[in-house]
């Protein structure tokens, strides 16, 4: 009889999911009892034929019914259908030839996977009973979050807040990308909504060669607080560009934010 099939989740950083980290799984399982060796027997004895079914794990009964008698085949009650029995089962396992333990084994989690992916360890889930074949390990691999990306499939997206001024005049940044810092050009006259693209530095392809790209999407913000100098220049340029705004009477322009509220 082959042991069950396990499941275990782990949790990886959202870096490691990207570039392939080995990871340790922990997981509660059966594994073979020392003391007997998996045989389920105490020391100095073994298994025996079974009495009952001769060693053929099946009974034959012969039933009547509406259409005579019939003979049904069913697991040997004795022996559960073994066809052995252990007269002086090992004291350690009760007979099972296997003990429930806590391992954990160490998983090799590739380079672009994502969260929700399951990894299966074959031979890795419980060992069956007295000795039987064991069963597989499946393990759940979870994601945490990136305090700037997301991914989207093999690409990576970030939501990139820019104040006016540098998405009015342009302005070259520095910017950390998963590989390492790179120049990013915002050109003049950037809005809200444009991307700009960095090949390949995104979530290597699990099937196939090659990386997804870094989509980097512009917001611009408007500035909320405004220092006295900061709004005469405003106004300044305001009325340079012929443009109308609310006059400075604080009272006016709190009235026009709650119509809008
Ligand atoms: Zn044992
Ligand atoms: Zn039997």
């Amino acid at each position: 009889m082959p042991g069950e099939d396990l499941e275990s989740v782990i949790e990886v950083d959202f870096e490691d999911a990207v570039f392939g980290v080995e990871a340790e799984v922990s997981v509660r399982t059966a594994v073979v009892c020392e003391t007997c060796e998996a045989t389920g027997a105490a020391s100095g004895s073994g298994p025996e034929t079974c009495g009952d079914c001769g060693g053929a794990g099946q009974v034959q009964r012969v039933r009547q019914s509406m259409l005579g008698q019939m003979l049904t085949s069913t697991a040997c009650p004795t022996c559960s259908g073994r066809g052995q029995v252990i007269p002086n089962p090992c004291s350690h396992c009760s007979g099972e030839g296997r003990i429930v333990e806590d391992r954990s084994f160490n998983v090799q989690v590739r380079a672009g996977v994502d969260e929700g992916t399951t990894l299966r360890l074959t031979g890795r889930g419980a060992v069956g009973p007295r000795g039987g074949p064991a069963g597989d390990l499946y393990v759940r691999v979870r994601v945490r979050s990136h305090p700037v990306f997301e991914r989207h499939g093999v690409d990576l997206l970030h939501r990139l807040h820019l104040p006016m001024t540098q998405a009015t005049l342009g302005v070259v940044l520095e910017y950390e990308t998963l590989d390492g810092v790179e120049e990013l050009v915002v050109p003049r006259g950037t809005t809200t909504g444009e991307t700009f693209r960095f090949r390949g530095r995104g979530v290597p392809h699990l099937q196939g060669r090659g990386r997804g790209d870094l989509v980097i999407e512009v917001h611009v913000d408007t500035p909320t607080e405004l220092s006295d100098e900061a709004e005469r220049l405003l106004r300044a340029l305001a009325d340079e560009r012929d443009e109308v705004v609310a006059d400075e009477d604080e009272s006016l322009i709190s009235k026009i934010r709650s119509a809008f509220r």
